[in-house]
């Protein structure tokens, strides 16, 4: 073997630096291929900033001086390479010896710049379309853009709420049932309108992203940014703003105890979620609903049926008196005392006591009265959530101006939903708004205004019947257009009926105007929103009262 070893060495010296040539050329046509590759990720980088930067037009957080000199050097790294593989292209086999070491430092060079344009965009997170508020508009928001086109990653929703849009009505009802409970994921919108279940994977599979559990603490509608409650930055060239209503607490107003134990509000799907649970541990104890609204009818009832001895108290004379006429309320009242409810009106809460644990053990009234109470569920109304504008868009009625397509005062910025007070063709008036068709409407209104917009196309203007329903019991109304002027009351509005019902028109100007009935077939419910929406004329109130429900089927 000793023998081979010169002739083995020899060879070597004579091919070595052949072989050597050869894994130079290799190299060599690797890092060739690794500098364009990086040379062409590093171009669109830079179109996605620039782009992004003209999308701001009046921001300036992305125009900073060390963003302007990367995309300088961004253009002269540029032009160093296309050099480079002109003369790899030229001096074909040699090019490797010759420049194989500035390929090399070119390869490390453009690693450097595209991990650095990077965090650019990592600080600010950028979309065409941002929502604020992950609610019953948001959702309706998401499938309108969904049928109107949306390019995967160009739709967020940002939202305070830990889950996807849902249908926040069930809160109330289904939700809060002692059997078969209503649960996620039963109830995402669009269900509530007899639509499709938008599950988080809809979202995903449509390249919606969904920022859940992040909450906006501050926007700058000027230069198009939100900023988290994490110090997250967001972009968006086109802004909804569907942040609902936050409820009205007593604490609020600095009633004393008002901050014990197991004093509920219901809002959203936590507070639904600690008012289940502490149903399960005071379970057939006694109940005070403080509130005399829609959410105080409906709680009532779902811990009356669970078993819970329930008082209600409340300031007016009569229950929903925002809507209800006192005999539209009469039904209500003494329906829910047949079904065991103490209704207690005239009075508010003043006081709270609490135990050495700190739950509420008792509520004081302002006639000296103590009511016992193992829970309290609080129902005394919510205000828009518009503070985190203030100043930035024109307000009116407490909420945030729109036109007749969700357009607020701000360009590229709509308001949908709770918060937009806008005008309602029928009546000629600005108003706001708190129920869950017209959020679902505006929403749906407010994406088509916007897709619009960017084809120059026009549609209609939003003509909005107002509609407004509730259920308790084996109870279920519907009201459609304005509560204004003289009422007629109609039908069996006697409340130990098996199955009653009623209703009542508003009269103004000679014209129904408003529509309430419960109890009412799908059908039926159809004819009074269209008597509402049409506005027949009244020519012998006697003889509506008589026709009741005919009157509006005939129309
Ligand atoms: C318990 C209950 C029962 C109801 N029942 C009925 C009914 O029977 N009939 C009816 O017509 N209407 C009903 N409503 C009213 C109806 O649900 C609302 O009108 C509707 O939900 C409004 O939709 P929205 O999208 O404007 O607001 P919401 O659905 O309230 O959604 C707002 C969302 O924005 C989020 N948000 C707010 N601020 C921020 C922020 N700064 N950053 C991130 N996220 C934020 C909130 O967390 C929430 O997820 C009910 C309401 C409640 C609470």
């Amino acid at each position: 073997m000793a023998l081979f070893y010169p002739v083995f060495g020899s060879l070597k010296i004579i091919f070595g630096p052949f072989e050597q040539c050869l894994n130079c050329k290799k190299n060599f046509e690797e890092n060739m291929k690794m500098m364009k590759r990086l040379s062409e990720e590093l171009d669109s980088l830079k179109e996605d900033i620039e782009l992004r930067i003209s999308a701001e037009c009046h921001a300036g957080t992305m125009q900073t001086e060390e963003v302007k000199n990367w995309l300088e050097d961004v253009q002269r790294i540029k032009s160093e390479t296309e050099v480079i593989e002109q003369k790899a292209g030229d001096k074909k086999f040699l090019s490797g010896a010759f420049l194989g070491k500035k390929v090399e430092v070119k390869v490390v060079e453009l690693k450097a710049f595209l991990k650095k344009g990077k965090t650019f965009l990592g600080l600010v997170k950028y979309f065409r379309y941002i929502i604020i508020g992950g609610g019953v508009a948001a959702g309706y928001a998401a499938r309108e853009f969904d049928r109107q086109g949306l390019k995967p990653g160009e739709l967020a929703i940002i939202s305070k709420e830990a889950v996807a849009p849902y249908e926040r009505p069930a809160l109330s009802k289904g939700y809060l049932n002692p059997k078969g409970a209503a649960r996620l994921p039963e109830f995402h919108v669009c269900v509530g309108s007899g639509g499709e279940r938008l599950l988080p994977g809809w979202y995903k599979e449509k390249g919606i992203q969904l920022f859940l559990s992040t909450e906006i603490v501050k926007v700058n509608l000027g230069s198009r940014t939100l900023i988290s409650a994490a110090g997250e930055t967001f972009k968006y060239q086109t802004l909804i703003i569907a942040t609902g209503s936050t409820v009205i607490r007593l604490t609020d107003f600095k009633i004393e105890g008002a901050d014990a134990k197991n004093i509920f509000y219901l809002r959203e799907l936590e507070d639904a979620d600690e008012l289940a649970e502490s149903m399960k541990t005071k379970k057939n104890g006694k109940a005070v609903i403080v509130g005399g609204g829609y959410i105080g009818l409906e709680v009532g009832a779902a811990m009356r049926i669970n078993n819970f001895d329930v008082s209600m108290i409340y300031p007016e004379p009569w229950c929903m008196p925002r809507l209800f006429t006192p005999a539209i309320a009469a039904f209500y009242e003494s329906y829910y005392a047949n079904k065991g409810i103490k209704i207690i009106k005239g009075t508010v809460a003043v006081g709270f006591n609490a135990n050495p644990n700190g739950e509420v053990t008792g509520v004081k009234l302002n006639n000296g009265r103590v009511l016992e109470a193992d829970i309290v569920v609080v129902g005394v109304g919510a205000r828009p959530l518009t503070t985190l504008f203030k100043g930035q868009v024109e307000e009116e009625k407490g909420g945030i101006k729109t036109d007749k397509f969700f357009k607020t005062s701000m360009p590229g910025v709509y308001a949908v939903g709770d918060v937009a007070a806008f005008p309602i063709k029928l009546y000629n008036e600005v108003r706001r708004v708190e129920h869950v068709d017209h959020a679902r409407k505006s929403a749906e209104q407010a994406v088509k205004a916007i897709k619009a917009s960017e084809t120059g196309k026009e549609i209609e203007e939003y003509d909005y019947l107002p509609y407004f329903y509730s259920r308790s019991f084996n109870l279920s109304w519907q009201f459609y257009g304005d509560n204004v002027g003289d009422t007629v009351l109609f039908g069996d509005n006697n409340p130990s009926s098996p199955k009653p019902k009623f209703g009542s028109f508003w009269i103004k100007d000679g014209k129904v105007v408003g529509a309430f009935l419960e109890g009412g077939t799908p059908e039926e419910n159809k004819a009074m929103a269209k008597i509402a929406r049409l506005q027949p004329r009244v020519e012998n109130v006697d003889q509506l009262k008589k026709e009741g429900l005919a009157f509006a089927s005939k129309i």
